[in-house]
């Protein structure tokens, strides 16, 4: 493409501040650092028409762990790590609700609940015998025990008796919240520039080159918030991994509020009004879901169909309106990579399957890395 001078002095010219992906890490760290520099000159570049990821896909769970997750996590990180991990989270999500308000993102704190299917019964066990042990480490933070064990009052199907509650959880309006975030970048003067992709980067002593796809311009410093899509930038520190969703037509009368996990988190449902947005299955077929294509698979679709019939709603009848996919980064660890890669070059990335509440923080200690 040639630029006209009017288009480079605009645009392109003297940039402070380019962040690479309009995500809830990449608004947020714009925000940020327009905050730290009131008189800078930020950018932002993305791929999509809107944001192409995972912050305008996803379930709108605002939560920050199952009990069966954080049991897992407790298996590869420290007691510290986890507890850290959750504060984050729990923190970013505070971090939002006070950036946007409530009304904004349409909050709805019905809280949150762990199932399991009948065949579940060790993972069942396990949770009942650590759940004191969980609500001791997270007392400190949230003055009360976080899980309790409850008989279900819901008409599933095919699960046990009783399940874990979580009054702290709660869900929020994925697009409401993306739009939101959107507005009040603009509204701070920070440029957006979609369809437009990232393709290199070139880094001399005082600015570094952007390629895009067809030219090329400097900024001071750079800020990758691309999670699922760094892959190449981190030495395969993260992955890609998509998840499918799917979300019925309303359906009448349908007494169920709340968000919902099962099978440690491979699988969640909520109502969204009186619909039942379902979404996971990676573990079914994790090697082709390491992929940055958005789409659907027969194996996965299948499953999440006979869930909703035979589990979620075997009472009710319904159609399923509408499916979609969305890409997240995942690694070996669950805590994010937010690094200086190179003198002026920073990512925040790997924000795994709770972006919601952690991207905020994420995206704000990205853009704290730069001095
Ligand atoms: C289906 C699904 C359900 C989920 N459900 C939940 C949930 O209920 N609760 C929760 O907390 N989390 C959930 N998550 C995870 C959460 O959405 C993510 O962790 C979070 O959105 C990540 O935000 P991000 O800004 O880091 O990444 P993204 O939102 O993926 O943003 C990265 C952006 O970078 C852009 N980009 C990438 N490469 C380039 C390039 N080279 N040039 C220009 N632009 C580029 C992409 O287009 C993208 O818009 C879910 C994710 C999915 C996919």
């Amino acid at each position: 493409m040639q630029l006209s001078y009017w288009e480079l002095k605009t645009w392109f010219s003297n940039v402070d501040f380019t962040i690479v992906g309009s995500g809830i890490v990449g608004l947020h760290c714009a925000l940020r650092v327009r905050e730290r520099f009131p008189e800078s000159k930020i950018l932002i570049i993305e791929k999509g028409a809107l944001p192409q990821g995972a912050s305008t896909k996803n379930a709108g769970f605002a939560c920050f762990g199952s009990l069966s997750e954080i049991i897992d996590d407790l298996k590869i990180h420290t007691e510290e790590e986890v507890m850290q991990l959750i504060q984050k989270r729990w923190s970013g999500l505070q971090l939002l609700r006070n950036r946007l308000g409530d009304t904004q993102i349409d909050f709805r704190p019905y809280g949150g609940y762990e199932l399991f299917l009948e065949n579940d019964a060790a993972v069942y066990e396990e949770c009942l015998g650590k759940l004191p042990f969980v609500n001791e480490l997270l007392r400190p933070l949230f003055k009360s025990d976080v899980f309790s064990s409850q008989p279900h009052r819901f008409a599933f199907g095919s699960i046990r008796e009783s399940l874990i509650f979580n009054p702290f959880e709660a869900q929020i309006d994925t697009g409401n919240m993306m739009q939101a975030l959107l507005k009040e970048a603009v509204a701070n003067d920070i440029v957006i520039l979609n369809r437009q992709t990232v393709t290199a980067h070139y880094e001399h002593s005082d600015y570094v080159e952007v390629a895009l796809d067809d030219f090329s311009f400097s900024t001071k410093h750079l800020l990758f918030a691309t999670n699922g899509f760094a892959q190449q930038l981190t030495a395969n520190k993260v992955k890609p991994a998509r998840a499918q969703v799917m979300i019925t037509a309303p359906i009448p009368d349908l007494d169920i509020k709340g968000t919902f996990h099962l099978d440690k988190g491979f699988y969640y449902f909520r109502n969204v009004g009186n619909r039942i947005l379902l979404g996971g299955g990676r573990n079914l077929d994790f090697k082709t879901e390491t992929t940055t294509e958005f789409g659907q698979t027969q194996i996965i679709q299948e499953r999440l169909e006979q869930l909703l019939k035979e589990v979620i709603l075997p009472k009710y009848d319904f159609t399923i309106e509408h499916r979609w996919s969305g890409i997240m980064g995942m690694g070996s660890g669950k805590v994010p990579i937010i690094e200086q890669i190179s003198d002026r070059t920073y990512c925040g990335v790997r924000l795994g399957g709770m972006g919601v509440a952690i991207g905020s923080r994420v995206g704000t200690e990205l853009a704290d890395l730069v001095n």
